[in-house]
This record gives C-alpha cells, structure tokens and sequence, in this order.
C-alpha cells in the first residue's frame, strides 16, 4: 500500500510562490463542476465581480487566464501587438527583459531603456521617450521581484493616455499586497499572479483591460466558420487575427460572457482556489491588507538590521512585500539558504543575473506575510549565519522585531 503523499512543513519567505491560505487548499480540495453548470458559470461571474474590486477597476473585463502569471502577460502583449508595432519597455530588472521578450516574439519593434538594478525611473524619464518614440504600446513592471523594486506609474500612464499608447503594467507580485489602482493611474492592462500575494496555488493569472483593449482584440476576432461575409474577409486581411489560439482574449471573452462559447476546459479547482483567495482578500479590506504588509516589513527590517545587514535597494521606492539583502563578503549565500531549508524548513531566495550571489530576497506576501513567519525566519537566518561563523551582531535580530510588535499591534490583528 503506498502511504498518501504529505509534504515537509515549510515556512516560505520567497517573492513567490508563497503559503497557501488554508481556506484556499480546502476550497481546491472539494469536488469538481462541470464548466457549463449553472452553479460554475455563477462562480466564475463572481471572480469578475470580485477582480474588479481588487484591482480598483470599473473594467467590465476581469477573469484569470489558466496558467502561470507569464500566460497572462502573453494573453495581454499577444492579443494587442501587430507585427512591427513600437512597444516601449523600461526595464529595471528580470521581468522588464521578460516583457521585451515576449514582445519581440508577436513581431514588435521594442524600444528599452534601462536604468541601474536596485532603482526605478523618473516617470519624466520614461514619458520623454514615450513623447519621443510614440509607441503603440507601452509596457512596464510594477513591483519587480528580482531587484524589489515598486515603479510609480501614474504619471506614466497619463502621459500614454494622452499619447493614444495602451499602459500595459505587469502587477504580478504587487497585486493584493499594496495598491494597484487601474483606472486611477490609467492602465489600459494590468496582469495578475496567483501565487504572489493572492496566496493561492500557481497555475492561474487575473488579468483587467478596458474598451480600448477591447477594441483592439475585437477588431482581430478571427471570423466564425460558416458567418463570414465579404466585409468579414476584407476586415479580418486588414487586422490580423491574434497570433496564439490559446491565449486569444477575443476567444477567451467569448466564454467570460454570458454567450459560453467553449475555448479551453477551463481549471475549475484552480478557480475554486481564486475564488476563495480573492473573497479572502476582500474580507479583510485592500486598506488593511497594505499596512499589514508595511507592518511585517518593518518587522523584518529591523531584525535584518539589528544582526548588522544591509539592505539593498532601501529607498522610497522599496517593494513593500520583498525584502533585499547585501549577501556579506566572503558569504557563500547558498549555503546560508541551504542550512535554513535543511535545518529549519525556512525557505528565502536567491537572485538572478547581475546579483546572483550577491543578495538574498525575502518575501513577505500574502498569507506568509505573519508574525510567526517572520520571528522565525530571522531566527534561522541568525543561527546560519553563526554557523557559518559570519560575523554578526548576535541575539538582537528577533529582539528588535518583537519591539516593533509589541510597540504596535494594530497591524497584527489578523496574525
Ligand atoms: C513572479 C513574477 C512573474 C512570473 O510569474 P510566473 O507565475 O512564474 O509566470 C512575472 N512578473 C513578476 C513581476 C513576477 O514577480
């Protein structure tokens, strides 16, 4: 008889994936609906209701895309570009070259501009090379995970709104964690992660795009067999029709409305657990939600700094819910990871590129984002570090967090 499969408890302080809400596991856990039923097809109008609100739109259009965050940007950056548009990206770390890359795949003719890792861009910056470029689109990162960095946006998409450019803004890792207000700051595209602050399996991405989208995907509708017209043909030859039969947002609305045209089996447990992580969301309020990420970010600042790191990119435009660390010299930074894995089941990340080897991230999003976590993590990592006899300010990295909690409870009401 093979025993049933139970993973090894994990504490996980990564940007992603994070802890999973146990109400979300159990929701994933209860038996399945036939796609067409009634009973799903209400669910899934209740996502969008409930979409809407987390991502401040008044966009008729919020519904995930099945599969990782990347599938939605590929939905959104496929559905819009026609080869040889001009497609602006300012990158300031990992997921800025991913944008670029998936653009230059659909045929666009992509302008970057970069500015150092561990910083973001002036918003005059980037509006004078959307004035000078005159992109049909433009595309950045919001909270970007590789460097922890959070790209103020508004002014960015005031300045495309005036241009006729569509705002397409990846808020993977910011969503659900600190605010992300569509229509205010003029996002013509926002794409979303599950496994990030939302704190449910990875496996599903929200998107929101408004009637200029729309318009756009619509107008590249392949024509149904059997109703085309003469005017059909000559406006499909015109437009043409989206490049990915998976990802086509004019075939994926078709099902998101109340017409139900099949596309995909859509993942019914995976929008189970959506459901219920946006619900949870949503019970315990965008507002309070922000601060309690603010809160245990302090937390975990202080305990870091307590020990005597520093801290990379510690500026105004730090990503609230990822914490970089200055890996010390001469510090073999995976075997400090490697030990808090192996001897206390703490999880933390390394970085990519430029930094590998350089610093660490530690996440706190979502349902990781708690005391408990926190405590612990600084524990682990202190007892590593002296392990491995790096030297440190011993024993006051867990004193110092529990100051700021215990000087101030209100952001821990919920953990
Ligand atoms: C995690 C992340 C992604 C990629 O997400 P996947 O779910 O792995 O496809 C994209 N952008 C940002 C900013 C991220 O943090």
């Amino acid at each position: 008889m093979t025993q049933p499969f139970v993973p090894a408890k994990r504490t996980i302080m990564t940007p992603g994936p994070v802890e999973a809400e146990p109400r979300v596991l159990r929701a994933m856990s209860t038996p399945i609906l036939g796609q067409f039923d009634p009973l799903f097809t209400s669910i899934m109008n209740d996502v969008m209701e409930d979409l809407r609100r987390v991502f401040q739109t008044s966009n008729h259009w919020a519904f995930p895309i099945d599969g990782t965050s990347r599938s939605g940007l590929e939905a959104v950056l496929c559905s819009i570009i026609h080869p040889g548009d001009k497609v602006l990206v300012p990158v300031f770390g990992r997921f800025g070259q991913l944008l670029t890359e998936i653009a230059e795949r659909y045929g666009a003719e992509v302008f970057t501009m970069e500015c150092e890792w561990g910083t973001v861009f002036e918003p005059a910056e980037v509006i004078d090379e959307i004035e000078r470029i005159q992109p049909h689109i433009a595309a950045a990162v919001h909270g970007e995970t590789s460097t922890g960095c959070l790209q103020p946006l508004q002014e960015i998409g005031r300045c495309c709104r005036d241009m006729g450019s569509l705002f397409v803004v990846d808020a993977v890792a910011s969503l659900g964690g600190t605010d992300v207000k569509v229509d205010e700051w003029y996002i013509d595209a926002a794409i979303a992660g599950t496994q990030k602050c939302l704190s449910v399996p990875s496996g599903m991405a929200p998107i929101t795009y408004n009637e200029r989208v729309e318009q756009v995907v619509n107008a590249r509708k392949k024509v149904e067999r059997g109703i085309a017209t003469a005017e059909d043909e000559l406006e499909k030859r015109k437009q043409p029709p989206i490049a990915s039969n998976y990802f086509d947002l004019s075939q994926l609305q078709d099902y998101w409305s109340p017409r139900r045209l099949n596309h995909h089996t859509e993942a019914t447990s995976m929008l189970y657990g959506l459901q219920e992580g946006i619900r949870i969301v949503l019970e315990e309020g965008l507002a309070d939600r922000f601060k309690r990420h603010r809160f245990h970010e302090q937390a975990l600042r202080a305990g870091l700094q307590a020990m005597g790191l520093s801290l990379y990119a510690d500026h105004d435009a730090k990503l609230p819910m990822v914490t970089c660390v200055n890996i010390p010299a001469n510090v073999d930074g995976n075997a400090i990871r490697h030990l808090m894995l192996e001897q206390f089941g703490v999880e933390i990340a390394a970085s990519f590129g430029p930094l590998k080897g350089k610093i660490w991230r530690i996440g706190t999003m979502g349902y990781s984002c708690r005391r408990e976590n926190v405590l612990f993590t600084l524990s682990a990592l202190e007892a590593a570090l002296l392990s491995h006899h790096v030297p440190i300010y011993a024993g006051h990295a867990v004193q110092k967090a529990l100051e700021v909690y215990q000087r101030n409870t209100e952001g821990v009401q919920k953990s």
